[in-house]
């Protein structure tokens, strides 16, 4: 049996699940991935593999299945939990608040149950930016007040108010809530990458999609905000970067006793002509674009004090806003569907709940 320590990936298969899951690979980790494949494809598997070289772990199935998530981690010997699956589009949560609690706070409360009944006590949390609402300056700090304005945000906040309040009830407990800013880019392979499905909500997928010429112009939400070119200003964070916070968080909880919050972002501002004009040069097109009003529930200017996470993880981003428009355009030049057409793996075992393939074989 590997001696490497076991780590749950749930969202395993996702955009930041699957950059998670090379980066604890390359950093000697065994991550056990578990996805339901509801915004993911089991494409991604086989790329992680040819990535890692190494064979792949990954267990499908809801997260909101308590018995089961135990089950897993009593069969893997899993010694901390990522806990990244959940729903992320801010707009279907405004319309359907109900399945982002549901789902959110729920998986949640499902996989920390699941925790306590094997002693599992290492916790890292995806948590959002967005927790922090229309911030009353920047650079946003952790003491800033959380003030989230769709119920996707609140979702964020109370998950990460239960996980305090578990940490403060069983002192065992070790809690990492990440706050990410705007995660872009892809993995410098162009291996993997990020996969919107349908119409992209965020900047950069569109940008790409219009550079490589699915869609026409990029609509720019509003360029009459208070910022030096009037577009919206944001802190996007290379995913890769994003990936080895997350190591950095699950290697400090194993290590040592406690809890912390931290924000994961650059401490750099881009606006939204800013991201295109770098996305051109990255990728050589010109990327047509038309000012539009602003979006609803868009802020002016977000970005990150990433200054507690250099000191509570010794965590820095090391890329910059070409590097991100580099790998996105390279991912989406070699793949502009996405995983769609990749030969899924082939599902073994019966049920819904089966390992995946050959992938399991590893353990
Ligand atoms: N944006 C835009 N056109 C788009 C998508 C986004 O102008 O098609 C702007 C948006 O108004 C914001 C920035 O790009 O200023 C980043 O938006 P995104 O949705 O990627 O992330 P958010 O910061 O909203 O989470």
């Amino acid at each position: 049996m590997s001696q490497q320590p076991r780590v749950l990936l749930t969202g395993g298969a996702g955009y930041i699940g699957s950059h998670t899951a090379v980066a604890l690979i390359e950093a000697g980790y065994a991550p056990v991935l578990v996805d339901d494949f509801s915004n993911s494809s089991p494409a991604v598997l086989k790329r992680l593999e040819q990535l890692t070289g190494q064979p792949v772990v990954c267990e499908r199935g809801d997260v909101q299945d308590r018995p089961w998530v135990e089950g897993l981690l009593r069969r893997h010997a899993c010694q901390a939990t990522i806990h990244l699956a959940g729903f992320k589009a801010v707009g279907e949560s405004v319309a359907q608040p109900l399945k982002y609690y549901r789902n959110n706070v729920g998986g949640l409360i499902s996989v920390m149950q699941a925790m306590q009944a094997v002693d599992c006590r290492a916790i890292v949390f995806s948590s959002s930016a967005t927790v922090y609402g229309d911030p009353a300056s920047v650079p946003i700090d952790e003491t800033f007040a959380c003030a989230p304005e769709s119920p996707y945000a609140h979702s964020k906040l109370v998950c990460e108010q239960m996980l305090a309040a578990q940490a403060k009830a069983q002192a065992d407990w070790r809690v990492g809530v990440l706050r990410y800013f705007n995660p872009v880019g892809a993995h410098p392979s162009g291996q993997i990458g990020e996969d919107p499905g349908g119409v992209p909500n965020n900047l950069m997928p569109y940008i790409a999609q219009v550079a490589v010429g699915q869609r026409e112009k990029l609509q720019v939400f509003g360029n009459d905000y208070p910022t030096p070119d009037g577009t919206g200003v944001r802190d996007y964070l290379h995913v890769t970067d994003l990936a080895l916070g997350h190591v950095a968080a699950v290697k400090r909880l194993l290590q040592c006793p406690g809890s912390f919050t931290v924000n994961l972002g650059t401490g750099a501002g881009t606006s939204v002509l800013g991201v295109l004009r770098a996305f051109e040069r990255a990728s050589g097109r010109s990327v047509p674009f038309e000012f539009v009003p602003r979006r609803a529930g868009d802020v002016a200017q977000y970005f990150a004090d990433a200054s507690l996470a250099a000191s509570v993880l010794g965590w820095r981003a090391s890329h910059g806003i070409e590097a991100m428009c580099r790998d996105a355009w390279h991912w989406q030049q070699r793949n502009p569907l996405g995983y769609a057409g990749e030969v899924a793996h082939e599902l073994r075992g019966s049920g819904e709940k089966s390992r995946l393939g050959s992938f399991s074989d590893a353990i």
